[in-house]
């Protein structure tokens, strides 16, 4: 299945946390595309460092919840503590669409519930792949 995956960092070696993410990821999908890598200002959450985002565009063969659990354990591997919601981070892996399907449960929303509102997920993926859609708010390149 088609997914697309954010990836971003504030904390220490932003670069390289999102480089290592990234040979991360390639065990598990088949990566076809990664965005650059985007200086961007923290939206919400507590008074923090800017953030280096990206998206890449891949393909899973595993679940969405199996995916997110790997997606999580690589995040733990990269340093990260969860002190306060929104806050600081070594990295963060969202999972922002997973083919077509819409969902919901306690663990995993699909696609990702503010991916719609954030040009740091939004610009990046548009670099990669300009017809962009998002399932249930349409075409990428139309959002405001
Ligand atoms: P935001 O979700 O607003 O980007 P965040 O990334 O800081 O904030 P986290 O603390 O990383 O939030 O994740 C909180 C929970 O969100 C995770 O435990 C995970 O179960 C859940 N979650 C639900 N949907 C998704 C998704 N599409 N991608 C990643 N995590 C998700
Ligand atoms: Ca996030
Ligand atoms: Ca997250």
């Amino acid at each position: 299945m088609k997914v697309v995956i954010a990836l971003g960092s504030n904390l220490g070696d932003r670069k390289g946390t999102l480089d290592e993410a990234v040979e991360e990821l390639r065990k598990i999908i088949t990566i076809t595309k990664v965005s650059s890598y985007i200086e961007t200002d923290p939206v919400g959450g507590p008074e923090q460092p800017d953030y280096l985002n990206a998206v890449l565009i891949g393909e899973s063969e595993l679940s969405p919840t199996d995916l997110l659990s790997t997606m999580q354990e690589i995040e733990l591997a990269a340093g990260r503590e969860r002190i306060e919601r929104w806050g600081a981070r070594t990295l963060d892996l969202d999972l922002i669409v997973y083919g077509d399907l819409v969902m919901e449960t306690e663990f995993l929303t699909l696609p990702h519930p503010r991916a719609h509102e954030r040009r740091f997920v939004l610009d990046p993926w548009l670099e990669v792949e300009p017809g962009a859609y998002l399932p249930g708010f349409g075409e990428v390149g139309l959002l405001p």
